[in-house]
């Protein structure tokens, strides 16, 4: 077979996407690889595919179990013969595996990085044929990176140890320098290909908003989709629960994930989500390395995480079936202050030396202020994450708040002038809320205890709504004339260019939204009335062949005891409704229909779809 029939065949695909048939190629010439891929984007395919023409055996090392058992689920439904070895797996379970992959049954064995160099897999790796060494997440070899694993440093160890070098493979989502030219050294590439595939991911939509009540527009979001999956991240632990809490309250579906759970918890709450027994999962940032679900529609922030890389990824756990999805960003000043004390205490630091440590803080620093520009800057928010992972655009992508919002210029000076004004003769020594209570002239005891209203700036833009005085702020930030320090009183200052500003008195013009907060709400409205998204492009009477086709792949799901979307993507099943086959040769032209899947799965869902027709 050819990678074009192995594609169509074992994963039901007609065309590769874009980057997958270059590492295909480089490894099947015995080349090592690196390749950067945004989430979603179909790394598995690069190695797997070359693994299954190889005739030796690839070995997978990933991070997770989670993350293993789902890569091993969905080649085993595609008819592949392919086994994890991990710490889940009972020593005898774990010693039959090893037999079964001694007799050359798995051309794919997955493998927990800490199991390498264990005696006994050292035993049977040695006498195999190791042809690949495949590493996925690889960005965990970097301690630069978000989730260095000291076990991904044995990787290199073990793979010197081979009587043959195999090829070695290495895949991640994070791009930025300083890992990619760890992972090359730390893994040893030799001379590998390098190809770094856009980051665009065309079918998020991306939002910004700091609603009053945090907690109430997320519920709101929540329940006008009622029959999507999404995911709601939070800062902290406390987030976690409050938000799960009250959602459940609302008679939300909802499930939760953090630090603090027992890992029998964990692992329940993961697959409920995963099983879509409970298809709204609320979670710290512990959750989602190896969450594959690719039905996720929207993932919300409930609070700004610490950098672009940790948002982006996060994000990106939305629509990896290619559908349409939403990622909204939920912020709040405050955020920046918890971010903060974040990076202040991060107890991987502290092993750092002192100057290291340093310098990692003023990274991360630097990080936060360009996570928290995202969430001011009034331009495309698609071309502000492009731009930072070095890619630029058009300024314009069409699907973002920033590009279907109406703005206008409007002339800020007079406020901005008051603004910094306030904060040059208050002495620099107040925070954000106390500057623009005081230029809006609030009568409040905390201004009178200031003496905040014998300011000379007191009320000076009195007739600016505090939101738009929040608004001016950002902008004054972005535009560095003022700073908020990183304290824990979070005080204003004044940059120098502030200092030229107020004598000169220049004009600063700033785009707007002409209505606030309009375009989120509307979009929200106008999905609420469809019940998927993606499933707009269907009839209405297609939507409810859909469902059939939804609840089918539900009940397999549970006969089989695996989540629905191993079995078909709601893309898959999206293309069925439009095609709608009659018989076996129009069922394999559906995108994610393969010869195995078909033979499994493809007369019951043509029955169904027969019976729907007639
Ligand atoms: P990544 O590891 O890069 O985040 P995955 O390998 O998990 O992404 O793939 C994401 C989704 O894209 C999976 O559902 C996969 O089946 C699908 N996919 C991968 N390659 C193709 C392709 N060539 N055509 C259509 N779908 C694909
Ligand atoms: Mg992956």
């Amino acid at each position: 077979m050819d990678k074009h029939q192995v594609l169509k065949q074992y994963f039901g695909y007609d065309s590769f996407r874009e980057g997958q048939e270059f590492f295909v190629d480089k490894i099947l010439s015995g080349q090592d690889v690196l390749g950067i891929m945004p989430t979603g984007a179909g790394k598995s395919l690069c190695f797997q595919i070359p693994a299954l023409m190889m005739d030796g055996i690839t070995l997978v090392i990933s991070p997770l179990i989670s993350l293993m058992k789902d890569q091993v689920g969905s080649l085993n439904q595609a008819g592949i013969h392919a086994a994890y070895l991990n710490s889940s797996l009972t020593a005898g379970q774990y010693s039959k595996a090893l037999g079964f992959a001694r007799q050359g049954r798995y051309p794919i064995i997955y493998v927990a990085p800490e199991r390498l160099l264990t005696e006994e897999f050292l035993n049977f790796a040695l006498n195999v044929n190791i042809k690949m060494v495949a590493v996925d997440e690889a960005h965990c070899v970097s301690q630069w990176g978000q989730d260095f694993r000291p076990s991904y440093l044995k990787i290199v160890e073990f793979i010197r140890q081979l009587p043959t070098r195999p090829v070695v493979a290495a895949f991640t989502a994070t791009a930025t320098k300083e890992v990619r030219d760890d992972i090359i050294d730390i893994l040893e590439l030799q001379e590998p290909a390098v190809l770094t595939t856009g980051f665009d991911r065309k079918n998020l939509y991306f939002g910004v908003a700091s609603p009053k009540d945090r907690y109430h527009a997320v519920q709101n979001y929540v329940e006008t989709h009622p029959d999507d999956s999404g995911i709601i991240y939070c800062l902290t632990r406390k987030a976690v629960e409050d938000v799960w809490q009250r959602l459940r309250q609302a008679g939300v579906m909802v499930t939760r994930y953090h630090a603090g759970l027992s890992d029998e918890e964990r692992r329940r709450n993961q697959d409920d989500f995963i099983y879509d027994r409970a298809p709204v999962m609320v979670a710290t940032n512990a959750f989602g390395m190896g969450i594959d679900k690719s039905n996720v529609r929207y993932v919300l922030h409930y609070g700004m995480p610490k950098n672009i890389e940790s948002y982006y990824q996060e994000a990106g756990r939305a629509g990896r079936d290619g559908e349409p999805a939403e990622c909204i960003l939920f912020y709040n000043g405050q955020d920046v202050i918890t971010n903060q004390f974040f990076i202040d205490h991060n107890e991987d630091n502290q092993e750092l030396d002192p100057i290291t440590r340093q310098i990692v803080m003023e990274r991360d620093r630097d990080r936060l202020k360009r996570m928290t520009f995202y969430c001011f800057t009034n331009d495309c928010l698609r071309d502000y994450v492009l731009r930072y992972f070095g890619e630029y655009g058009s300024n314009f992508c069409g699907n973002c708040q920033n590009c279907i919002t109406q703005f206008e210029e409007v002339d800020i000076t007079k406020a901005a002038t008051a603004l910094l004004g306030c904060v040059s003769t208050s002495g620099q020594r107040y925070g954000v809320n106390v500057i623009i209570d005081t230029v809006h002239g609030a009568n409040t005891a905390k201004i009178r205890q200031y003496q905040m209203n014998r300011n000379p700036y007191y009320a000076a833009a009195a007739d600016v709504p505090v939101y738009r005085l929040r608004k001016i702020i950002n902008e004054l930030m972005i535009r560095e004339l003022l700073i908020v320090t990183n304290d824990e009183y979070a005080v204003v200052k004044l940059t120098k260019d502030a200092a030229r500003f107020l004598e000169c008195s220049e004009t600063i013009v700033m785009k707007m939204a002409k209505e606030l907060e309009r375009p989120l709400k509307e979009k929200t409205e106008k999905k609420a009335k469809k019940s998927m998204a993606g499933s707009s492009l269907l009839t209405e009477t297609d939507q409810d062949l859909f469902e059939q086709l939804r609840a089918l792949r539900l009940e397999l799901a549970r006969e089989e005891k695996i989540p629905p979307y191993l079995i078909f993507s709601d893309k898959t099943l999206l293309s069925m409704c439009v095609i709608k086959p009659k018989d076996k040769v129009k069922m394999l032209s559906v995108s994610g229909v393969g010869t195995f899947k078909y033979e499994k799965y493809g007369e019951k869902f043509l029955a169904c779809i027969n019976n729907y027709l007639s």
